[in-house]
């Protein structure tokens, strides 16, 4: 059976394919013919973009480290101390001790927002993308 169309999360092209499922697992993908990026092809990382889904390492929830020890939490309390961890940063050594880097795995529109968040709550010029490393 397949699920979708879904958007490849491995580019900011975003390609599109289905997922094949079959008796509960996950088989492979199909690309989308009628998508107007991918028109039917995908790169090797969509075509192998589901092989992460069902892997035993995948991370399910946020983790957060404390004392040394790294647990699952929520999150609230995840975003919760990396705010606050972040402004601790800034009030020690100035607005320009912290720096953002985007990805190419967002969307266009979570890449603006991210760059506002650097400039516009934080008040940092320091934010680049992966793409120019
Ligand atoms: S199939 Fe390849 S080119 Fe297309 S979105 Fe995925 S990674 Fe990017």
């Amino acid at each position: 059976m397949l699920k979708g169309p879904v958007v490849c999360p491995f580019c900011g092209c975003g390609c599109s394919f289905y997922l094949d499922q079959r008796g509960g697992d996950l088989r492979g993908v199909v690309p989308s013919t009628s998508h107007p990026v991918s028109r039917g092809t995908l790169c090797i990382k969509g075509w192998r973009a589901f092989e992460f889904l069902g892997h035993p390492d995948r991370l399910k929830a946020p983790m957060v480290k404390k004392y040394g020890i790294i647990r699952e939490t929520t999150w609230d309390e995840a975003l919760d101390s990396v705010a606050s961890r972040l402004l601790q940063i800034q009030k020690q050594h100035g607005q320009d001790a912290i720096g953002f880097l985007s990805s190419a795995k967002m969307s266009n529109e979570e890449n603006y927002l991210f760059m506002k968040l650097a400039r516009a709550v934080f008040k940092t010029n320091n934010i680049d993308h992966c793409a120019r490393l």
